[in-house]
């Protein structure tokens, strides 16, 4: 069992989040208070990282793709490649 360190809620393992305080301590924390202390809902912050990863595998992806079209196609092929890469990475940071 896990305690909030700033409410005493006891804490499922799963509802426990770990919060960086700004002096570079680790602190349990529940989820009402991760909201009170960032300003962010936690669920929104959850979200937006998971949306964050997704788009650098995305812009990761068409950059493997471009490299692989420029040795295999040639520079045309190459550059599509690119403005497509800037497609998917504009694409994703609006989505966000
Ligand atoms: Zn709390």
């Amino acid at each position: 069992m896990l305690k909030c360190e700033h409410c005493g809620t006891i804490l499922e393992e799963k509802d426990a989040l770990r919060h960086k305080t700004e002096d570079g301590r680790e602190e349990i924390i529940c989820k009402p208070c991760f909201q009170k202390i960032t300003g962010v809902d936690y669920d929104t912050f959850a979200f937006r990282r998971e949306n964050a990863k997704q788009t650098i595998f995305a812009v990761l992806f068409c950059v493997a793709a471009t490299i692989y079209a420029f040795v295999e196609k040639g520079p045309l092929w190459g550059g599509l490649g690119i403005v497509l890469t800037i497609a998917v990475y504009l694409f994703a940071s609006k989505a966000r």
